[in-house]
């Protein structure tokens, strides 16, 4: 264990506490990990001293600097940098030469990306690029939430199609009709439930569906 006393194997090492890397930060301490934050910034390095468990100020790129703070103790790191992309792979290439396990970073664009990767980040983040298409899929589209995954496959919460309330899943058949699986099903105040074939679709129900997001787009315009 190094010198700041944290226990590693659960514990995450956040470096630049900007937009992303601080709300990272602050998720991961309301999910109950403790987190290390590294940025250069005195003023963010204080801003952030009463909440996280430990906060250092040090430039990353400096071999040193993660040493003396205990880096190779930390499994997990995110990298948070972003608009000093020298400063972003240097950091990500240091952790990786430490050999810390789990290197997540943020890419501001395709290419930034394919640079992270290379000099070892084993996840690579585009917070503007993902969350500009969802917003993009929400605009253009009935879905009320939606998320994609890599191969064209989707989960999104929509309407139930019209004229569905007071009638079952099954008689739906929204399988067959659409390509989509429902998962789960809501109405305003209750929980999400579980969906089974016979469950009945109340008034003004919201669903849970998964399936291909053109199936998913072409579902969701019928609600
Ligand atoms: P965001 O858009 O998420 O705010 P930024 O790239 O603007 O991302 O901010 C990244 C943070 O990383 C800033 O707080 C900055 O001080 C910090 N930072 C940048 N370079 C280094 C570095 N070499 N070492 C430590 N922290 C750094």
């Amino acid at each position: 264990m190094a010198d700041n006393g944290i226990a590693r194997d659960e514990n995450v090492a956040v470096i630049g506490l900007g937009r992303f890397g601080g709300q990272v930060a602050d998720s991961l301490l309301q999910l109950g990990h403790e987190v290390l934050g590294v940025d250069e910034n005195d003023r963010l390095v204080q801003q952030w001293s009463d909440k996280l468990t430990h906060v250092v100020q040090a430039d990353a790129t400096d071999e040193d600097a993660l040493l003396q703070v205990g880096i190779k103790e930390f499994a997990r790191a995110v990298v948070g940098i972003g608009s000093d992309i020298e400063a972003s792979v240097l950091t990500v290439l240091t952790l990786s030469e430490l050999g810390v396990r789990d290197i997540w970073a943020k890419a501001v664009s395709a290419k930034h990306g394919r640079i992270l990767r290379s000099v070892g980040a084993h996840h690579v983040i585009y917070p503007e690029a993902t969350m500009g298409e969802r917003v993009a899929h929400l605009i253009a589209s009935r879905m009320l939430d939606f998320m994609e995954f890599d191969d064209g496959f989707a989960i999104a919460k929509t309407r139930a199609p019209r004229h569905s309330a007071g009638r079952t899943l099954a008689d739906l058949a929204l399988r067959t009709k659409h390509g989509i699986t429902v998962v789960g099903i809501k109405t305003h105040g209750a929980d999400f439930e579980y969906a089974s074939p016979d469950t009945v679709v109340p008034e003004h129900a919201e669903l849970v569906v998964a399936g291909r997001t053109e199936q998913i787009q072409r579902f969701a315009a019928t609600t």
